[in-house]
């Protein structure tokens, strides 16, 4: 996808700071932080949105939990906890088409969510 934001990120086209890549993932700082720790967790593949995904894209799916629980491990969350988050569509207030899994931490996390 040309125009789409992460896509770049994941081409190097645009900078972000990384914290964990493999074949499949990439995972980043978000710019506009929520909590302490807020990484953002993509496939390298463009899938605009949970609704967009199909059995096709099953290991990918599953590489982006994986990628989530190595990261939360790798930046010492376990023992205080995690909120992994995917927002889909309008009411969830996706704002970026390529499917993300947000990784929260480092403070006491509402729920339900406001
Ligand atoms: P959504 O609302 O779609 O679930 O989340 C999109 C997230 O991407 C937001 O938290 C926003 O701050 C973050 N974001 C948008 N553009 C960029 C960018 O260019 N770089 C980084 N690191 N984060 C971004
Ligand atoms: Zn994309």
């Amino acid at each position: 996808m040309d125009s789409c934001i992460f896509c770049k990120i994941v081409r190097g086209e645009i900078p972000a700071n990384k914290v964990f890549e493999n074949d499949r993932i990439v995972a980043f700082r978000d710019l506009n932080p929520v909590a302490p720790t807020h990484i953002l967790i993509i496939p390298r593949e463009h899938i605009a949105s949970v609704s967009a995904a199909t059995a096709d894209h099953e290991a990918t799916l599953g590489a982006l939990l994986l990628a989530a629980r190595t990261i939360a491990a790798e930046q010492g969350l376990e023992a205080n906890g995690y909120r992994l988050v995917i927002n889909t569509g309008n009411d969830a207030g996706q704002t970026v088409f390529h499917i993300h899994v947000h990784l929260l931490a480092g403070r006491y996390l509402e729920w339900p969510p406001g």
